[in-house]
């Protein structure tokens, strides 16, 4: 049997362990220390101007700190984008906050700007304007986001912009995760950089960075003994993973460029192919990280669906996915609100993720490619 082709796999660059060596050699072995800092620092000089960031345990314990310093509490409610991986949407029922979701329009597969508005007036019309939005840039694309934060500027609601598969996507030369007042980035193990497991807060303001942190280390008061005046959370990036992320984010960009020559790569494949586009950006105000590169398979013109190729490539031991399931069809949030008609459904239906790690080999490249080759029966 060939070996496994993963989806998105870790991929180091090579001085991360003299960075987790500094750790160890100097005992800073906790929650604190140089390599947070250090990581800290590399994120915020990346990122671009003005922005402050604090290094976390996980991506999805930023979207939870997001909303608590958005001052989403008890029986509020939050407009997120259906289509997205549960972590977007979780943190908000911590609250105990209630999440209202919307459908996504087709350019760039993220939140539809009026689907959006039409949930604003919606629920303000019912005397309860929602306390946040959380806008997601699937798969590394950038959402419509000029549009969606003039919404949330109109309204005055807070935007909080989950870029935890968009670390290096920019929208007209900006980065995604700096446009709303918060954004989020996640290191976990297959993101387009890992710290084996971590994430990250964007703020915008140096004070919520100090919030962010003091609510990450169980909000200790300032007193020699332990002392609290609010409830804490234990969610601050360790001294070690952090090590990794310097590393890590020395080759970035050289990462990015390697996903986006993958997607590149399905294009050329797919390129005469009837019925299977290939997802990309609308024009070149979007610029993404082609984190996965994902296809869409129209039944109708190929005669195969998307399962059906994921069940071929699974037996040549290549890993595809289908699309996120987008949160309105969870049984979780089953009762939930959606505005919006099918799109994202229907992304769900006909779509499938592609092998697009930054460390696939020419050879299995050609392995992806003789495979699809011999499925589409080209040969
Ligand atoms: C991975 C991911 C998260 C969660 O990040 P973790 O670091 O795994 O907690 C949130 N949102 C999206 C869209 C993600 O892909």
């Amino acid at each position: 049997m060939n070996k496994k082709i993963w989806l998105s796999s870790p991929h180091m660059g090579g001085t991360e362990k003299k960075y987790v060596q500094q750790a160890f050699d100097s005992n800073w072995v906790a929650p604190l220390g140089p390599n947070v800092e250090g990581f800290e620092k590399d994120l915020e000089n990346y990122l671009g101007e003005n922005v402050k960031v604090a290094a976390l345990s996980a991506g999805t314990a930023a979207i939870h700190l997001a909303l608590i310093l958005s001052g989403v509490k008890l029986h509020d409610e939050v407009l997120c984008q259906s289509f997205t991986f549960s972590a977007s949407a979780n943190p908000i029922t911590y609250q105990g906050a209630t999440p209202i979701f919307i459908d996504s329009e087709k350019n760039t597969w993220n939140m539809c700007p009026i689907a959006l508005e039409k949930a604003i007036q919606d629920r303000i019309s019912k005397g309860k304007k929602p306390k946040a939005i959380i806008v997601v840039h699937l798969y590394g694309m950038p959402a419509k986001i000029s549009e969606i934060s003039e919404i949330a500027k109109k309204h005055d609601i807070k935007l909080i912009e989950d870029a935890a598969e968009a670390l290096g996507s920019t929208y007209k030369g900006q980065k995604c995760g700096t446009f709303g007042d918060f954004g989020i980035l996640s290191f976990n193990g297959n993101k387009i950089i890992t710290t084996s497991g971590g994430g990250a807060l964007v703020c915008k303001t140096k004070k919520d960075k100090q919030k962010a942190i003091f609510l990450a280390t169980q909000a200790r008061d300032e007193a020699p003994h332990y002392q609290h005046s609010e409830i804490g959370y234990n969610y601050r990036m360790s001294n070690i993973v952090a090590g990794i992320g310097r590393g890590q984010m020395k080759v970035l960009d050289k990462h990015i460029a390697l996903r986006r020559a993958n997607n590149q790569f399905y294009q050329d494949v797919f390129k005469n192919i009837e019925g299977i586009t290939v997802f990309t950006e609308p024009n070149i105000d979007y610029y993404s990280n082609h984190w996965l590169s994902a296809i869409v398979i129209d039944e109708n013109l190929t005669g195969f669906n998307s399962e059906a190729l994921r069940l071929y490539l699974t037996t040549k031991n290549i890993e595809t996915r289908p699309l996120w399931k987008p949160m309105h069809k969870q049984p979780v949030f089953k009762t939930s609100d959606f505005f919006g008609s099918n799109v994202a459904e229907q992304l769900f239906l006909q779509g499938l993720c592609l092998p697009s790690g930054s460390n696939l080999s020419k050879n299995q490249k050609e392995r992806i490619q003789n495979n699809l080759i011999k499925f589409l029966k080209l040969d």
